[in-house]
C-alpha cells in the first residue's frame, strides 16, 4: 500500500465541544503520523475556496458559514493508505449512519456540524494539505 497525505479538519465545532484533545488522540491511536496542525480562523472566502468543489449544492452556503463560525484546526497527517483508512476513523458523514466508535458516531450531532473533515482521495489529500500548510511546515518523522 501507498504512502499517502490526507487532510483532517477539526471543525469548529469540535473546537467548541473542547474535543480537540479527544480526536487528536483517537487519530495518533490509529497510527497517523502528524505532519503539521494549527488552529486556523476561516472567513466566508477561504472557506468557500476551500469548499469550492461542492458550491451550487444546496447545503453549500450553511456549510461556508459553519466553517467560518469560529477556529478550526486543520491537521496534516501521513500514513500507508491515508485516505481511506482515515474516512474509515471518522465514518460516514451523517453521524447517524456512521458506524459504532467512528468519531462522528461518537461526537458529531448532525450531518452539517460533524466534527471533522476527511480528504476523499489521495489527490485531494495533497492538494488539501498544501491549501493549509507549506512543505517546509510539514514535519517528516513519527
Ligand atoms: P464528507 O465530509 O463526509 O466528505 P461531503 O464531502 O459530501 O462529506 O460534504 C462536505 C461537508 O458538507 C460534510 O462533511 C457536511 O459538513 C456538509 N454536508 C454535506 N451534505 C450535507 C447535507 N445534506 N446537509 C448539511 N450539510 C451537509
Ligand atoms: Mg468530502
Amino acid at each position: 500500500m501507498a504512502v499517502e497525505r490526507a487532510l483532517a479538519i477539526l471543525k469548529p465545532d469540535c473546537i467548541r465541544k473542547h474535543l480537540a484533545g479527544t480526536v487528536v488522540a483517537h487519530i495518533q491511536k490509529a497510527g497517523f503520523n502528524i505532519l503539521s496542525m494549527k488552529m486556523v480562523q476561516l472567513t466566508p472566502t477561504t472557506g468557500g475556496a476551500f469548499y469550492a468543489v461542492h458550491k451550487g449544492r444546496p447545503f453549500y452556503d450553511s456549510l461556508v458559514e459553519f466553517m467560518a463560525s469560529g477556529p478550526c484546526m486543520p491537521i496534516a497527517l501521513e500514513k500507508e493508505n491515508a485516505v481511506a483508512d482515515f474516512r474509515e476513523l471518522i465514518g460516514a458523514t451523517d453521524p447517524k449512519d456512521a458506524k459504532e466508535g467512528t468519531i462522528r458516531k461518537l461526537y458529531a450531532d448532525s450531518k452539517g456540524e460533524n466534527i471533522v473533515h476527511g480528504s476523499d482521495s489521495p489527490e485531494n489529500g495533497r492538494i488539501e494539505v498544501a491549501f493549509f500548510f507549506s512543505e517546509r511546515e510539514l514535519v517528516e518523522g513519527k
